[in-house]
């Protein structure tokens, strides 16, 4: 029987680690933390929103987006919902957000180890890996006490948002000759230092857009003023867009439309009407706009741009292991029988479900080849029309990143 190490039991670890068992494996994961998967628990607000009937490669970092059409060809949103039906979560699909149907992310997190107590995978928690190596065809892995060893290794080790552990799934990597680009938080909080900033708290629907030179991202929905600049799903998903510059100039531009059902010839016509601010805009924001400066207009407020919040509020990180360094089955280019799943990779997804569906493919494919199988799918997609059906509102009122 071939034995395969998976080096964190994170989402794609653990989806690694069943893959392979399925596949005839002998699987040993070695978790940092106290325990596997506790990262799944803060996903979608403690919903997990695992995928999106919406998917495509255009939501992911421009880098990976090679890697990552491939993967989606190979297992779409609908072949997650059917790995997850396979292991007792039945879907709750939202607007084509795709959630476990008990709301709980702990129902996602507990039915992936019940699989892992089913097959024969043994989760080896407060095991964080210092170093990894091969020789003679065997891989390595050395943790405080012990060395670990097997045919095959799986490098799921995560990133650096939201975690306790050092990231040093990037120095295992490295070690074994692979490139990591550039970190940043991703997903995260805007900054800025504008009057905008004494409305911290107050919450509203806007559309923010981004020039980064070349192109222009637009993105709209409900965004949160904070004392720093600004939250909420249109700025995290611009965040990812800001992060792929390899720094900021200080001179990058935000521009927030206050009022983006309508133009702003009709907005000005309201105006011109008798109708006031403050018949549109809670009193702390009205008192900011200024309908004479074009830079405090409602329609085309301007903000200069500071930086991202840190990787403790982040939900992604930006940049990792070079995904043209890996095959389409997570295998390495470099190092035969070493694989990579997850976010350890340069793959950084908007909000939606996007992080979590790269992380069950990429560990689905990692591990089944891990195991010297080839991946045929997760299951049977089952009744897919009905799933089709409950995707009903468009890309822009997901308020999902709009490239011009
Ligand atoms: C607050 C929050 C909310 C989110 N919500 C969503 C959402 O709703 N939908 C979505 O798609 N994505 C969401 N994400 C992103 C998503 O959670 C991640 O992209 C995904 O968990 C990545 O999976 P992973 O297995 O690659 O990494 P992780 O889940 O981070 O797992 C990596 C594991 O490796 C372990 N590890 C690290 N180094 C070592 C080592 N040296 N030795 C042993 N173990 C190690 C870690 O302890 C961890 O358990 C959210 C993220 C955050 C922080």
């Amino acid at each position: 029987m071939k034995k395969v190490i998976v080096i964190g039991g994170g989402a794609a670890g653990l989806a690694a680690a069943i893959s392979s068992a399925r596949a005839g494996a002998a699987v040993e994961v070695l978790e940092g933390e106290r325990q596997a998967a506790k990262k799944i628990l803060l996903t979608g607000g403690g919903k997990c929103n695992f995928t999106n009937l919406d998917i495509d490669a255009d939501y992911y970092n421009g880098a990976c987006r090679e890697l990552v059409s491939s993967v989606l060809k190979r297992f779409s949103p609908y072949d997650a919902i059917s790995f997850f039906e396979s292991i007792g979560v039945y879907p709750l699909i939202r607007d084509g957000y795709v959630y476990p149907r008990s709301e709980k992310a702990s129902q996602v997190r507990n039915a992936l180890l019940k699989e892992c107590e089913r097959l024969p995978i043994t989760i080896r928690n407060n095991t964080p890996v210092k170093a990894a190596y091969k020789e003679s065809e065997r891989f390595f892995a050395v943790t405080d006490g012990y060395t670990y060893s097997a045919d095959a290794l799986i490098i799921a080790a995560g990133g650096l948002a939201q975690t306790q552990l050092s990231g040093n799934g990037y120095d295992i990597a490295k070690a074994f000759g692979h490139s990591v680009t550039s970190l940043k938080s991703g997903l995260c909080g805007i900054r800025f230092c504008d009057a905008l900033n004494s409305c911290a708290g107050l919450r509203t629907t806007a559309s923010l857009s981004y020039t980064d030179g070349e192109a222009c991202f637009e993105c709209e929905g409900e965004i949160q003023l904070t004392a720093y600049g600004i939250s909420g799903i249109p700025a995290m998903n611009l965040s990812n867009v800001i992060a792929e510059k390899e720094s900021l100039s200080g001179k990058e531009i935000l521009v927030l439309d206050f009022v983006p059902e309508m133009s702003e010839e009709e907005f000005d016509g309201l105006l011109y009407d008798g109708m006031g601010l403050l018949s549109f805009f809670d009193t702390s924001l009205a008192k900011i706009f200024d309908i004479n400066d074009s830079k405090k207009h409602p329609k085309h407020y301007s903000v200069n741009i500071s930086g991202l919040k840190g990787f403790a509020d982040s939900q992604v990180t930006n940049g990792g292991v070079r995904t043209d360094e890996v095959g389409k089955n997570m295998e390495s280019r470099l190092i035969n029988g070493l694989f990579f799943a997850g976010e350890i990779l340069n793959v950084a997804g908007l909000c939606g479900g996007y992080n979590l569906h790269f992380a069950w493919a990429s560990g689905l494919l990692a591990g089944c080849a891990a195991a010297g199988k080839e991946f045929t799918g997760a299951g049977d997609s089952g009744d897919i029309e009905r799933w089709k059906k409950q995707q009903t509102k468009s890309r822009r009122e997901y308020g999902i990143l709009i490239k011009k």
